[in-house]
């Protein structure tokens, strides 16, 4: 047993008690970054030397003070898209080679505050637009479950460390899936909380109606942790919310938590055909679960499910064109030379964005130019309307909606590669909580014949994170899925 084997709870009670020390944490962590990391590239920035001094330093406050910060001393990764001052930050790209944010995202100042050490920036698709980390400019990242098989994306970096027990926690951000669907590829549970739930300050900008910074742990409990101490209102994000987190005692006696009358709506609409046979089981399996753990399960329509996918991919473009256009080669990062402004922007522009973020830009450009933004942009807004009220009527009738995460399992690497709109279509089920801003929570409820993890996703009414996490930790308490580590060391890495 070594400290990486321990959940984030257990690890911030071991070093709380004196039982480990955050130098000893730390240099775990690191000795198994350098050691598997060359073959999943889960990182893109190790801070070793910094990390180092800060749990020397968080050691000096355990000794002295006698009293642990929520997470004093405990390691995390955080993704690439969210800035940490003084860290390299490139959110995958090549247009912020060398970009040094001199700030720290809100949500990161605040686990930092808590007393978290963050030990290195993980791989993402570029500018987080993709679901399967190839779209980063630096190289793909792999499964820790099978290294020819994609992490899931764009989250995949945090995912893969996670599940490969570099850290016990990692940040992520889910614009259309990015926490959950890599939370379901590598075996983990992963938090999207609601639209404005956690501040959004100094997350590098895809979707702005969409963007979420979520949390990719072992653990439902470990999630409740983070999202406690990272949300709220914060005066540098005016969409950030100051509404209350009531969390359940997740101490409590499984059958004590909340899943007891609560209901749970399974929509026919997210069981289409052609999805894995192998998921569609492990989630109707889990959903049996939950109601031998006391819910009572029913169904529930969300009637506009298909359009979900096409009015994403045209208002995330959209606001993706509007937020990339600061990348002019003039404020951020490298500048490739030209005899004019315009010609400097075109050049940087270019030939240092990837081919999918070009895509996005032109779609985007596309659906909000004259004589087309009110067939596309328009039209799609209006039917983002229709999707969140499909939810608004749904929660009226149950608490939770059970769904699956993704169509399959972790796909192998290039699976989607040549054809981007079998890519889009990776994020069907993940999309529509986006649309309409609610919660979703995926964690792991089986393996599929190939040793793949299978995961599902619960969704709940805005600001009700409570029942998400309360009803994944009830299912973790009597399952053990989540419990289960990829066999890394016998790969002979
Ligand atoms: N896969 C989706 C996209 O490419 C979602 C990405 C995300 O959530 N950041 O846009």
């Amino acid at each position: 047993m070594t400290p990486l084997d321990l959940t984030l709870s257990e690890l911030r009670a071991a070093l709380a008690g004196g039982e480990l020390s955050s130098r000893q944490v730390t240099r775990a962590c690191l000795d198994r970054l350098a050691r598997l990391d060359p073959a999943l590239h889960a990182f893109l920035y190790v801070a070793g030397e910094r990390a180092l001094a800060e749990a020397e330093q968080a050691d000096r406050r355990l000794r002295e003070e006698r009293r642990a910060g929520a997470l004093l001393g405990v390691p995390i990764a955080v993704k690439d898209v969210l800035a940490v001052e003084d860290m390299p930050c490139t959110a995958g790209s090549k247009i912020l080679e060398g970009f040094l944010p001199p700030f720290t995202a809100t949500a990161v100042r605040r686990l930092q505050e808590a007393g978290a050490i963050v030990i290195g920036k993980t791989n993402t698709d570029e500018f987080a637009m993709g679901s399967s980390t190839e779209n980063s400019a630096y190289g793909p990242t792999r499964n820790p479950w099978a290294l020819d098989r994609v992490p899931g994306g764009s989250s995949g970096g945090s995912a893969a460390a996670v599940a490969a027990r570099i850290v016990p926690a990692g940040l992520g951000s889910d614009t259309g899936g990015s926490v959950r669907q890599p939370a379901a590829f590598c075996g983990l549970t992963g938090l999207k909380p609601t639209y404005g739930r956690v501040s959004r300050y100094g997350l590098i900008a895809y979707g702005s109606s969409l963007d979420c910074v979520g949390t990719l742990t072992r653990t439902a409990e470990d999630a409740a942790l983070l999202l406690a101490i990272m949300a709220g209102r914060d005066p540098l994000d005016s969409t950030s919310a100051d509404r209350p987190l009531t969390l359940p005692d997740l101490k409590a006696a499984p059958t004590s938590l909340p899943l007891r009358g609560l209901r749970i709506g399974v929509p026919d609409e997210y069981f289409v055909a052609g999805m894995q046979a192998e998921v569609e089981a492990g989630v109707r399996t889990a959903v049996a679960a939950l109601a031998d753990l006391g819910a009572e399960v029913l169904p529930v329509s969300l009637p506009h499910t298909e359009y979900a996918l096409p009015v994403y991919y045209l208002l995330a473009p959209a606001e993706a064109s509007a937020n990339l256009a600061r990348y002019d080669g003039i404020r951020y990062g490298p500048r490739l030379a030209g005899s004019s402004p315009q010609e400097v922007m075109a050049r940087t522009r270019g030939q240092r964005f990837g081919a999918e973020v070009e895509r996005r830009i032109m779609l985007g450009t596309y659906a909000l130019s004259r004589g087309y933004y009110e067939a596309y942009y328009a039209q799609a807004q209006k039917v983002r309307t229709l999707i969140r009220r499909d939810f608004e009527a749904a929660f009226e009738r149950v608490d939770l909606i059970a769904a699956p995460v993704a169509p399959s399992t972790a796909f192998p690497l290039g699976a989607h590669s040549d054809d981007p709109l079998s890519m889009y279509l990776e994020d069907i089920y993940t999309l529509p909580a986006n649309l309409a801003g609610v919660p979703g929570l995926a964690f792991p409820v089986g393996f599929d014949g190939q040793g793949l993890p299978v995961g599902m996703q619960l969704m709940a009414a805005p600001f009700r994170e409570d029942l998400l996490l309360g009803a994944a930790h009830a299912y973790q308490q009597v399952t053990d899925w989540h419990l289960r580590a990829p066999a890394l060391e016998e790969a002979n890495l």
